[in-house]
């Protein structure tokens, strides 16, 4: 059955992959995204690309009116936008902090909160937010990051009881090192640091974080609530 699925960041990097794969799939996708222009390969998919800020409540209005006329209702929401502004506490601004909170962890309540009001109506939905291994092991100069990321544990946990009668699920996924514009801007320093802690010894591709969401949105993952799936190299060893 084709279902409507709403992707945040799926112009690039693991936002593209998870679309690619529920387009893939038969599902009828919706991305959006910030800035530039959505790559022509979403189209060529059948992907309708809506150009949305989720730091602001007006735009994802906008951006959800736009999907529903569409698609009808998003029965599965993937909230994978994200920023890092990476800075060490002593340097790290007020702005640095509240920047990276707003996106990560308030614009993904905000996307949650108005995909909710569709899936109660529909007694059905199912919720995926990306998170990451920083969020739980901690990473010395991203602070913010991953208090946002680990807020995402609290949030999809609270909700996955607030709304598990609904027949609503709430996961996280929680992926290691990626690659992806985000960890470019690494050294090749860093890089083999980052590579030499995993037990896989290599970075995923987005491909592979894509999988675990699809799951997760399956019937397969029909008794599966409230969990965090580490898709992580065994970077985390489960956490
Ligand atoms: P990228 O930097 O490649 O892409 C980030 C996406 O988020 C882009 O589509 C970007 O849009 C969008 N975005 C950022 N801010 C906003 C905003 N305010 N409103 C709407 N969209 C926004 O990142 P990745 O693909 O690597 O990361 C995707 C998710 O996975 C993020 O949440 C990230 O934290 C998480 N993650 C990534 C890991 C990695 O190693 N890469 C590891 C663990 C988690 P635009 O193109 O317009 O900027």
């Amino acid at each position: 059955m084709s279902r409507s699925v709403l992707v945040t960041g799926g112009n690039r990097g693991i936002g593209l992959a998870i679309a690619r794969a529920f387009a893939d799939a038969g599902d009828k996708v919706a991305i959006t995204y910030r800035s530039g222009e959505p790559p022509a390969a979403l189209t060529e998919l059948g992907c309708l690309a809506v150009r949305c800020d989720i730091t602001d409540p007006e735009q994802v209005e906008q951006a959800y009116k736009e999907i529903e006329e569409a698609h009808g209702t998003v029965e599965v929401l993937v909230a994978n936008a994200g920023v890092t502004k990476d800075q060490l506490l002593m340097r790290m601004s007020e702005e640095d902090f509240t920047s990276v909170v707003d996106t990560n962890l308030t614009g993904t309540f905000r996307v949650v909160k108005r995909a909710n009001r569709g899936m109660l109506r529909a007694k059905r939905g199912r919720v995926v937010l990306i998170s990451s291994v920083v969020g739980l092991l901690g990473s010395a100069g991203q602070a913010n990051y991953a208090a946002s990321k680990a807020g995402l544990v609290g949030f999809a946990r609270s909700l996955a009881r607030e709304l598990g009668s609904r027949n609503i699920t709430f996961n996280v996924v929680a992926p290691g090192f990626v690659d992806t514009d985000m960890t470019k801007a690494l050294t090749d320093d860093q890089r083999a640091n980052i590579v030499a802690q995993v037990p896989l010894g290599r970075y995923a591709k987005p491909e592979e974080i894509a999988a675990a969401v699809r799951f997760l949105a399956s019937d397969d993952a029909s008794y599966i609530t409230g969990a965090v799936i580490p898709v992580d190299g065994g970077l985390g060893m489960g956490h």
